[in-house]
């Protein structure tokens, strides 16, 4: 019965570390919820500053002094229409006029359809706008509860980290390298009884001087197939 106190504290060491996994893992979804809201925020944020500048690159302005110029050209034109002398000057001149009412509905065109996408990347900026607002919202009302839950997290695993050093101090110092090999290979159940014979882990049968050794708890030995530690059928129960 030489380890069995040791054994014992191995058990309880296990089930810290278990618990220890899944408040690491709540502490992780935790601060998942605000992460996953940033990226909400971060690509919303793109998006608007891609509006941004395709409003700019629309240069509506710009398009309405060229409409504006091929209204007047036509215009002007339309006026030298009166004055001509002669039948070939106002062929000509008819032709010009034709082609310049083409570019000014060309332009036109050109305007009306900035005009229209300008519409719809005004609306869909102030959605934009107004998605921002309520996850900056939701980010705010979630942050202090995120926040004291993680430090709650943080002061339960500070607690289980100093009983589990206390633990492993009373444990027999020779069972130590056995027990970082263990944990190091199988970080959440470096333990694993003996069941009819087989190790429960990985189920490879352990030979009956090794079961006996580990059953009469006067050898501590790791699995010599999955190094977990071995634990006697009886400690189990
Ligand atoms: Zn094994």
């Amino acid at each position: 019965m030489l380890y069995r106190e040791t054994l014992g504290h191995l058990v309880e060491i296990q089930f810290l570390m278990r618990k220890e996994h899944t408040l690491l893992a709540a502490s992780a979804s935790e601060i998942n919820r605000i992460s996953a809201l940033e990226k909400h925020l971060l690509s919303a944020h793109d998006r608007l500053v891609a509006i941004e500048e395709e409003l700019k690159s629309l240069k509506l302005k710009e398009k309405e002094l060229i409409y504006q110029s091929h209204i007047e050209k036509e215009n002007k034109l339309k006026e030298q229409l009166n004055f001509v002398s002669n039948e070939k000057e106002a062929n000509a001149l008819s032709a010009t006029l034709i082609d310049q009412a083409k570019k000014k509905v060309d332009a036109e065109h050109e305007l009306y359809s900035g005009l229209e996408r300008e519409d719809l990347l005004n609306t869909e900026k102030k959605e934009k706008i107004d998605f921002l607002d309520g996850i900056k919202n939701s980010i705010k009302e979630i942050e202090s509860e995120v926040n004291s839950e993680v430090a709650r997290i943080n002061l339960e695993l500070e607690v289980i980290n100093k009983r589990k050093l206390s633990l492993l101090e009373q444990c027999r110092k020779d069972v130590l390298p056995i027990y970082e090999r263990a944990t190091k290979k199988h970080p959440k159940n470096p333990l694993s009884a003996i069941v009819g014979g087989n190790c429960e882990e990985c189920r490879m049968m352990l030979n009956s001087v090794l079961k006996s050794q580990v059953e009469n708890m006067t050898h501590l030995e790791p699995c010599p197939y999955c190094e977990r530690i071995l634990l006697p059928h009886t400690l189990n129960n």
